[in-house]
């Protein structure tokens, strides 16, 4: 079994790519589990075609963990993919990592934690210690990074890979990255920079997921892209990426740079 985590930064696409690679991954036939961990509650609704599901923190918050049943907290979307939502308190009350503390406790106690890939969608910028959960406690084996070529999506990264360099030192829980996703935002040099950045931290770049109207109109159909339009380029790519992590067996222990390193290197690729 693969456990796979997607980190970035805010609005990077982490849910989105997320989606899209359970898609393809379940198409080739294989068991997928992804458990959006984003108090947002909104990673697997393409995949259930718009529907928002029960999150996990909200039926434990009702009824206390010990009655409730994996198919009220499971959900079958498209290619036969399950979908979890850990859910989150309301903003501004509590601890944003609960939910996620509380999914994995329930999933492994029902025995649910399970399947050929386990795909979690997490959040980039790193919180609170809840956000570090899945990688603290060995459930992010192979972290991939979602970043663009701007500025604050390398930053936020960068300081992923910070997290995942201290974790791996301090804790004996598998938790390696496992390489760099460009999600583009059509930037010039933007492929090079991202695949020189992802170099830099000892790692490799991925993929390169163009920016593409076909994810937008997609998403206004309440569709991953793979069912939508299964035969466009940008489904083409998100199958590719599938294909990557399923044979990738390269991790490694990030080497995070510097800000005045970031800086350089993205001026090193935008023309200034
Ligand atoms: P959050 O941190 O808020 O959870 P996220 O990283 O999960 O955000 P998404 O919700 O996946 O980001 O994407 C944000 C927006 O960007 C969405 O409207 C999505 O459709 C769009 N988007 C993501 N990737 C692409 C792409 N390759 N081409 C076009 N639009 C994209
Ligand atoms: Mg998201």
């Amino acid at each position: 079994m693969k456990q796979i985590a997607l980190y970035g930064k805010g609005g990077i696409g982490k849910s989105t790519t997320s989606a899209n690679l359970s898609a393809a991954l379940g198409e080739s036939g294989l068991d997928i589990l992804q458990i959006g961990c984003d108090p947002k509650h909104d990673s697997t609704r393409m995949l259930m075609h718009g529907e928002w599901i029960p999150t996990v923190l909200d039926l434990v918050r009702e009824r206390g963990d010990a009655g409730i049943a994996v198919d009220e907290v499971v959900f079958r979307g498209y290619a036969g993919v399950r979908c979890v939502e850990a859910g989150g308190p309301e903003p501004g009350i509590g601890c944003a990592g609960r939910g996620i503390i509380a999914t994995f406790q329930l999933l492994e106690r029902l025995g649910a934690l399970d399947g050929d890939v386990i795909v979690y969608d997490v959040l980039g910028d790193v919180v609170c210690g809840g956000f570090a959960m899945p990688m603290r406690e060995g459930y992010a084996e192979e972290v991939y990074l979602v970043t663009s070529g701007e500025l604050m999506a390398l930053y936020a990264a960068n300081n992923i890979a910070k997290a995942i360099t201290r974790l791996s030192a301090r804790s004996r829980k598998k938790c390696a990255l496992a390489g760099v996703i460009c999600n583009s935002k059509n930037m010039e040099g933007e492929e090079d920079l991202v695949r020189e950045f992802a170099s830099m931290i000892n790692s490799e770049m991925v993929a390169c997921i163009p920016r593409s109207r076909t994810v937008t109109l997609s998403e206004l159909n309440r569709q991953t892209v793979i069912e939508y339009a299964p035969e466009s380029e940008q489904a083409e790519v998100y199958r590719r990426l599938a294909r990557t992590v399923v044979e990738n067996d390269r991790t490694s222990i990030p080497t995070p740079l510097t800000i005045d390193e970031l800086e350089d290197l993205a001026r090193r690729f935008v023309q200034v």
